[in-house]
């Protein structure tokens, strides 16, 4: 494996890809030995059974590609707890390739390069300029937690970050930026091609076409996490057609989430509520992604349902940072989001929308008057600015908390969903008194319906499917449903568990 290595060292050399001649000696070397070259095998490293920690390693002959490297949601009192080992060797894959820049499919990246990977890392153009955003942003954050959780025991060895800048820096080095829907020969029989998933900008549906010289080729897809059909501004999950293997999301694959068009309504029924009270409307939001579709959804009320504006106020240098990203990338939006944002002074700014930088900003936001909407991280409220909001709004029945994104057990966030009487936030106890509107079908996440419809367009007829990325519930409601375009029968599969394709 050593020596296949330095043939990936020149990075420059992915953009005009070349075989490099170690692999394909390598392969005619397990060829010649009997090994089944061309079997194709798939172990599940991640993402079984739960949401987080997507990481799934396709074999394919003696070459090994990983899908994915995310981080698992870790408990609060251990630090970085299933994240600190690899389930496999970094130093013995080919290539990784990406879905999307969400931390559960990119946060454990940093890890393949601090323990050795030295090959390419495939990403769409948006993705890989949001990664390095995010994951530089980790890497201080992993060092803090470090440090805190130093400071709990002084006489216990120091904590060590899961990572430091430099791991991260080498993950960007390593970076492949590649178009939607242009194939591009990754390994000498395995080609990659990336379909835009709608989830979130960048995110991409991942095509691999495996070929046998003289065998029929084999196609095999992983749908990443599927976005929604028909939420205004990122366009509908794209089709692949022809698919042998498919490894697919499940995240609300037991659920109908509520139309675009009604959510409008109600985000519309929660600004003349905050205006005609002098209401703060707080939302807490993830900086990437749920923070510019709530921008975009606010902004589409205002200028097109024409609901009369209030202030919007988004309080996270993190999400301002992304929504330059997004600003950079106008050839991701719908037409009518284009139009919309074209017309307006800036795509996710405009006359309404200011964001706070400083901690200053942050604060006078206390002292401003309603009607407002403050959108803030994080989006489960456990940690963030948005927990200072929630102390100044959640004592007033006048105030408003619109929850528009998943809420894990245990968050701050998920007691304010579930309508607890009372919250304890940063250290004080309040009465819950502001209205709780909890409006999920903002997700990002394709819902039962739409990934039925999905399976459907893609014409069906799979030889292996397999259910990933959901909670068991999830899992056990789609399984039915994917069931009716799969020759076999449909895998939910057990972590670390590995199957022949
Ligand atoms: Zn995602
Ligand atoms: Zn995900």
């Amino acid at each position: 494996m050593t020596a296949n290595k330095h043939a990936w060292s020149d990075r420059k050399s992915f953009h005009n890809f070349t075989l490099p001649g170690e692999i394909a000696r390598r392969s005619t070397i397990a060829n010649s030995l009997g090994m089944g070259v061309f079997r194709l095998r798939i172990t599940f490293h991640g993402a079984t059974r739960r949401v987080t920690g997507s990481a799934h390693l396709l074999e394919v002959g003696s070459r090994r590609i990983l899908l994915d490297c995310g981080l698992f949601d870790s408990d609060k009192n251990e630090v970085d707890g299933p994240n600190r080992s690899l389930t496999f060797d970094p130093r013995e894959l080919d290539a990784v390739v990406v879905s999307h820049a969400h931390s559960d499919h990119i946060g454990r990246l940093p890890l393949l390069t601090r323990q050795g990977y030295r090959g390419p890392i495939f990403v769409t153009h948006a993705t890989g300029d949001i990664l390095s955003v995010m994951l530089r942003d980790s890497a201080r954050i992993k060092r803090e937690d470090a440090r805190n959780a130093s400071l709990l025991d002084p006489y216990a060895e120091p904590v060590e970050p899961l990572f430091d800048m430099y791991d991260v820096e080498c993950v960007i080095d390593a970076l492949v930026r590649r178009p939607y829907q242009e194939p591009i020969q990754i390994l000498d029989d395995v080609t990659l091609t990336y379909h835009n998933a709608g989830h979130i900008l960048g995110s991409a549906i991942v095509q691999l076409d495996v070929s046998e010289s003289g065998g029929a080729p084999r196609r095999f897809v992983f749908t990443g996490d599927l976005g929604r059909r028909d939420m205004g501004l990122l366009p509908d999950p794209e089709i692949v057609r022809d698919i042998d293997f498919l490894v697919s999301e499940s995240t609300y694959g037991g659920r109908t989430l509520v139309g675009y068009d009604t959510l409008l309504k109600q985000l519309s029924a929660i600004v003349a509520r905050a205006i005609r009270l002098k209401g703060k409307i707080v939302i807490p939001a993830f900086s990437l992604g749920r923070t510019q579709r709530m921008v975009y959804c606010l902004q589409e009320l205002f200028d097109v349902y024409k609901v009369r504006p209030i202030p919007v106020y988004v309080d996270s240098p993190l999400a301002y940072r992304l929504t330059e990203i997004h600003r950079a990338h106008k050839e991701a939006y719908t037409p009518a989001a284009r139009r919309l944002m074209e017309n307006d002074e800036a795509y996710f700014g405009s006359k309404y929308v200011e964001y706070c930088m400083s901690w200053d900003d942050s604060r006078r936001l206390n002292h401003l008057p309603g009607p407002m909407a403050i959108i803030a991280s994080s989006g489960m409220c456990d940690a963030g600015r948005i927990r200072h909001h929630l102390r100044h709004v959640v004592e007033d029945p006048d105030n408003a908390i619109v929850i528009v994104s998943y809420q894990a057990e245990g968050t701050l966030g998920r007691k304010i969903a579930e309508g607890a009487e009372q919250l304890r936030i940063l250290d004080q106890d309040l009465d819950l008194n502001a209205a709780v509107y909890v409006l999920d079908g903002f997700s990002g996440h394709a819902d039962k319906d739409d990934l039925a419809w999905w399976y459907e367009q893609t014409g069906g007829g799979y030889d292996r499917a397999f259910i990933v990325h959901g909670e068991p519930e999830s899992m056990e409601a789609l399984a039915p449903v994917l069931q009716s375009h799969s020759k076999n029968p449909v895998v939910v599969p057990e972590l670390l568990s590995t199957y022949e394709l």
